[in-house]
């Protein structure tokens, strides 16, 4: 399975990144991710960051950033961690 940490396309700068599970589409870096991320937020073909693994999705779940939010949405972390068999 391919992941990969995205924004959605309101995303401010310091707006946590959400992370959605990437198809057959292939990594869409100039917008247009199709679907939701793993949290249920509609992605509003926002674009992807980067591919991802689960270890790295944990941890940027669990560090924060300058406005205090987690750079990684925690219930996509969450899922994540849950669809890998990461979790623990
Ligand atoms: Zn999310």
């Amino acid at each position: 399975m391919r992941l990969s940490l995205c924004e959605t396309v309101t995303a401010g700068p310091l707006a946590s990144n959400h992370v959605r599970v990437v198809g057959p589409e292939g990594l869409k870096l100039g917008g247009g991710a199709p679907g939701a991320a793993l949290c249920g937020r509609d992605l509003a073909k926002g674009w992807d960051l980067r591919e991802i693994n689960a270890q790295e999705i944990h941890r940027l779940s669990q560090s924060i950033n300058d406005a205090g939010r987690p750079w990684v949405c925690r219930p996509c972390a969450d899922a994540a961690l849950a669809l890998t068999g990461a979790g623990g």
